[in-house]
């Protein structure tokens, strides 16, 4: 056995649980080795083979500007020499919390930590330190992070608590977790009206990129909205994927669009605004992040947060998605793969439905957008299975599960574009048997 990858593969599992230090990267949901990466640049990366990806997955959702953008390696070169961590406030901290609230204007105050799961998990303390409850609302098919009360998944029967997704939860932590089915309005007016006075928050992915990428309808989200003002429950957006990618001001910007004076009350972020880098934040009006500790009762700390490398390479990211014209080029060519993708399935007779936003993107082997986690998961996952390694021995690196959305950045050209659509051309037809 000479492949490269396999060698590490083996070598890993040794030491690292699964080889990996996160379960999607280990290729279990399609099968065969997965590519032990040793270098990116723009919209590649390279494995221990040497062999080259058109990447979309950008590290699951951070590299928006592609790899190694020269603006951000500055800054964070730059930030390195300035010391690693000190535990000890910095001005950056205030320019990249200055900046998030300035792009969502849902937020008036905003607290960094290092990981999305810290995130979730945080804001979920806070919305039930601030409303003295105990329930959280959650929808089946999105994810928050891996924090316990949040690992659950949904009972047999209409809006029953959660079982746990993970061994090692025990069932009383997730009893105050409710998970309702997505995008159904009748299953979310049952739980409020039996259960309102006893609910903190609704957490919801807006579009969900945790079930590939499912849209919440206008309605649904409507409803969400009037029926947390309704029972004073916080609606808690988890833009940990969405912020920064789907557009400048996140989903929420393009909800309030559609919706009249529609905001959130709290926002959970992560990805982008690191930039590559261990960084993520939640917040949300002044009253509520005010309950945080040193001002009040609800603790959360820690030792990396607002780290100075970690914000310099945030802050260097967030300086260049901010320029004029760039979201509009980003969902352009994110449409260009998306379209082209569709009409090489059309042409190959195989059943195919795309859609995207900014530069985050799905696309699902059936024939019509699903709304909910029930109908992602009727996919066809052995079609998917070979239609992702039929690509990626052509060179193009999707994301290797079917749940998973996909991520253009800014550094991917029509080139590489039109690479990707070619390798669909030869892929696609061995499908359709
Ligand atoms: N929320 C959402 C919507 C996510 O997509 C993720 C990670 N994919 C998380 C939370 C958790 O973030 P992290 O992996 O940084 O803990």
């Amino acid at each position: 056995m000479t492949d490269r990858n396999q060698i590490l593969f083996d070598r890993a599992k040794t030491v690292i649980p699964g080889g990996v230090n996160s379960p999607v990267r280990a290729f279990r949901a399609v099968g065969g080795t997965p590519r032990f990466i040793t270098r990116a640049e723009g919209p590649w990366f390279w494995d221990a083979e040497g062999r080259r990806y058109i990447d979309y997955i950008g590290s699951w959702g951070p590299m928006i500007l592609g790899h190694g953008h020269p603006e951000v390696v500055e800054a964070v070169q730059a930030a390195v020499r300035d010391g690693f961590s000190f535990g000890a406030p910095t001005e950056r901290e205030i320019e990249l919390a200055e900046t998030i609230i300035r792009l969502l204007p849902s937020l008036e105050m905003v607290r960094l930590v290092s990981s999305g799961t810290e995130a979730g998990m945080s804001a979920i303390r806070l919305a039930r330190g601030a409303t003295g409850r105990p329930k959280i609302i959650k929808f089946e098919g999105c994810y928050h992070g891996h924090a316990d009360a949040l690992l659950v998944k949904a009972g047999s029967g209409l809006a029953t608590f959660g079982h746990p997704t993970s061994a090692g939860v025990p069932p009383e932590v997730v009893q105050h977790t409710l998970v309702l089915e997505y995008n159904n309005v009748a299953q979310l007016e049952a739980a409020f009206a039996e259960h309102g006075p006893q609910i903190a928050a609704l957490m919801i992915e807006p579009i969900a990129g945790n079930m590939n990428f499912v849209r919440a309808s206008v309605p649904f989200m409507r409803r969400c909205r009037e029926l947390c003002t309704q029972h004073g429950a916080l609606l808690v957006f988890d833009e940990v994927m969405t912020g920064f990618r789907v557009a400048l001001g996140g989903a929420q910007s393009l909800y309030a669009r559609l919706i009249p004076g529609f905001e959130p009350d709290m926002t959970v972020m992560g990805k982008v605004i690191g930039g590559g880098m261990p960084l993520a934040a939640f917040g949300g009006k002044r009253a509520v992040m005010e309950q945080l500790a040193p001002l009040g009762p609800v603790y959360q700390a820690g030792t990396l947060s607002g780290n100075p490398v970690a914000t310099a390479c945030g802050l260097a990211t967030l300086r260049v998605i901010q320029r004029p014209g760039f979201f509009e080029q980003l969902a352009a060519r994110t449409r260009a793969l998306a379209e082209g993708l569709k009409a090489e399935a059309d042409r190959a007779g195989v059943p195919f439905s795309v859609d995207s936003e900014g530069g985050m993107f799905g696309f699902f082997l059936l024939p019509e957008l699903p709304q909910n986690y029930a109908q992602v998961m009727a996919s066809d996952a052995q079609r998917f299975n070979r239609f992702f390694h039929g690509m990626l021995e052509r060179g193009v690196y999707f994301a290797p599960a079917l749940y998973e959305a996909g991520f253009v950045s800014a550094a991917h050209g029509e080139a590489e574009i039109e690479a990707t659509i070619e390798a669909a051309r030869a892929v696609l037809p061995t499908l359709a048997a």
